[in-house]
């Protein structure tokens, strides 16, 4: 059999990463509206933001019990992201995936990085803002960050989009509508893999005859 072959499915697990306000929440948050997919909901130790609910946008806990879910090797990934931890708690991606569900996670690229090497079997998926300036205008179009936070992201942007080649995919978010439909077409060629379930199709095809 080529070694290409996908094994038996489970479900499939897209990771979305790409530079702070290149728009993956949107994309994803937008995702969920076009196909059954699952997203997974992060642990941060960081503050809520007005309208953030828990357990929907993030379980937002202590560093304390940030810390003790990593030392419980809760965690598929996690990381450090402008003074707050992030992570994807790994129990519940796992069962989702293994009932058949695609999961996506909407995550940094250090978390992407670790996850391409503990499941090189996810599809990666890198969102890139059409130029620095509209990226520019987008991080100061939220509001909540000063001048030189702004600064900071621009620069780890250029530091982000050198591990391109670690991911599968790229897409420029020009429009939102644009981008979703590239991400929809995306996890559709993914499922249109030769996988060994064709070969079960196959089977029956023989028992018609
Ligand atoms: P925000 O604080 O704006 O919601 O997110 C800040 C950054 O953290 C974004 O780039 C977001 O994609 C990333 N992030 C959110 N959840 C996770 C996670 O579970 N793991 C990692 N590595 N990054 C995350």
């Amino acid at each position: 059999m080529n070694s290409s072959v996908r094994p038996k499915s489970k479900g499939l697990l897209f990771v979305v990463s790409g530079p702070s306000g290149a728009g993956k929440g949107t994309i994803c948050k937008k995702l969920l509206e076009k196909k059954d997919i699952e997203l997974s909901v992060s642990m941060t130790t960081r503050k809520p933001r007005p309208g953030e609910v828990e357990g929907k946008n993030y379980y937002f806990v202590s560093e304390e019990k940030f810390l003790d879910t990593i030392k419980n090797d809760g965690f598929l990934e996690y990381a450090n992201v402008y003074g707050n931890y992030y992570g994807t708690p790994k129990d519940i991606v796992v069962q989702m995936l293994e009932q058949g569900r695609d999961v996506v996670l909407e995550i940094d690229i250090q978390g992407a990085l670790q996850i391409r090497a503990s499941y090189p079997k996810g599809i990666f998926i890198f969102i890139l803002p059409p130029s620095m300036a509209e990226l520019r205008n987008r991080i100061t179009g939220r509001g909540s960050e000063t001048e030189d936070d702004i600064n900071l992201r621009l620069g780890e942007t250029l530091k982000e989009v050198a591990y391109i080649d670690k991911y599968d995919y790229c897409v420029i978010n020009g429009t939102i509508d644009e981008a979703v439909n590239r991400v929809v077409a995306i996890i559709v060629a993914e499922h249109s893999r030769v996988s060994e379930d064709i070969y079960e199709l196959i089977e029956k095809y023989k028992e018609e005859i």
